[in-house]
């Protein structure tokens, strides 16, 4: 879809306003902002803790102490973190009846925090731990102590009920978000690398079935050039309120129609 040389916001305020069934598939990037660091890049957890020796469920089944090293340290940031500007905007884009449903792949429950109603969880949560062995779950704050692994009642080390690599993607988060991206107008992508499948394919499936894609960030990704209809580069909270504002204009624009008092 060309955007033909107009303002790519104000293209993109056009398509959510005019078609205002938007599903918005996010990633690390949105949760920048909130003290979260990605897991890519120079300051990304990968550079700490290699992904396959800290990220597996392999790595987790045989060494699940030397596992919690890392997902303390993630457990400790994700709970002192807030809801920045970007998750906000969100929440009220579903208010407005914009967007109708977001998509995450962080398991931060930043989104929920913010307002947001229809969340799907694609990789699971780190506000819940589960047992391995007897399936009993708990919350996160009830049961872990900094410095501490947490565990089950059957004695068993629990494990954050969130998808490592190896794992399968819960069935119902993965049927709920293809259904979501095959009936949707708009797919916004935001803060994602689009390096983790099967999240990737979300955006094809949406763009086969006929959606506009917008993408948000401050870098080109590996969709921008094959799936991206509209790359909005900047940051997640300065894309979104510049969104926000050409929305609400919109909407405050007379028509034709309104009589005057
Ligand atoms: P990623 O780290 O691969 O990519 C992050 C993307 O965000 C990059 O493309 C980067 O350019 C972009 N970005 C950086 N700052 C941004 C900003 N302010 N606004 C918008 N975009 C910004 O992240 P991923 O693709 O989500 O893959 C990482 C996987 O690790 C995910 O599956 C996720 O489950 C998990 N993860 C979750 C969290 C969290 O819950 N907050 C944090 C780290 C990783
Ligand atoms: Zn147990």
């Amino acid at each position: 879809m060309p955007t033909g040389g107009s303002d790519p916001v104000r293209e993109a305020a056009r398509l959510l306003a005019e078609r205002r069934n938007a599903v918005v598939l996010t990633g690390a990037g949105i949760s920048v902002e909130s003290g979260i660091p990605s897991f890519r890049g120079s300051q990304g957890m990968w550079a700490k803790y290699d992904p396959m020796e800290y990220a597996t469920l392999h790595a987790f089944m045989q060494s699940p102490r030397k596992v919690w090293e890392m997902l303390s340290e993630m457990v400790s940031v994700c709970g002192g973190a807030a809801p920045n500007a970007a998750h906000a905007s969100l929440a009220a884009l579903e208010e407005m009846g914009v967007v109708r449903a977001v998509i995450t792949q962080n398991v931060d429950g930043l989104h929920q925090a913010a307002g947001s109603r229809r969340v799907i969880e694609y990789h699971g949560s780190m506000e819940e731990l589960i047992c391995v062995h007897c399936w009993k779950r708990y919350l996160t704050r009830e049961r872990w102590t900094p410095g501490a692994v947490p565990l089950c009642d059957c004695d068993e080390i629990l494990k954050p009920n969130v998808v490592l690599f190896g794992e399968p993607i819960p069935w119902l988060a993965q049927e709920v978000a293809e259904e979501e991206a095959r009936t949707c107008g708009v797919l916004m992508v935001i803060g994602t690398s689009a390096q983790v499948s099967p999240a990737c394919d979300i955006p094809r499936l949406a763009k086969d079935a006929g959606a506009a894609v917008v993408e948000i960030n401050p870098e080109p990704t590996s969709l921008t050039a094959s799936v991206t209809d509209i790359h909005l580069r900047g940051s997640a909270s300065g894309v979104l309120r510049l969104l926000l504002k050409e929305l609400s204009l919109d909407d405050e624009t007379p028509s034709s129609e309104s009589s005057g008092h």
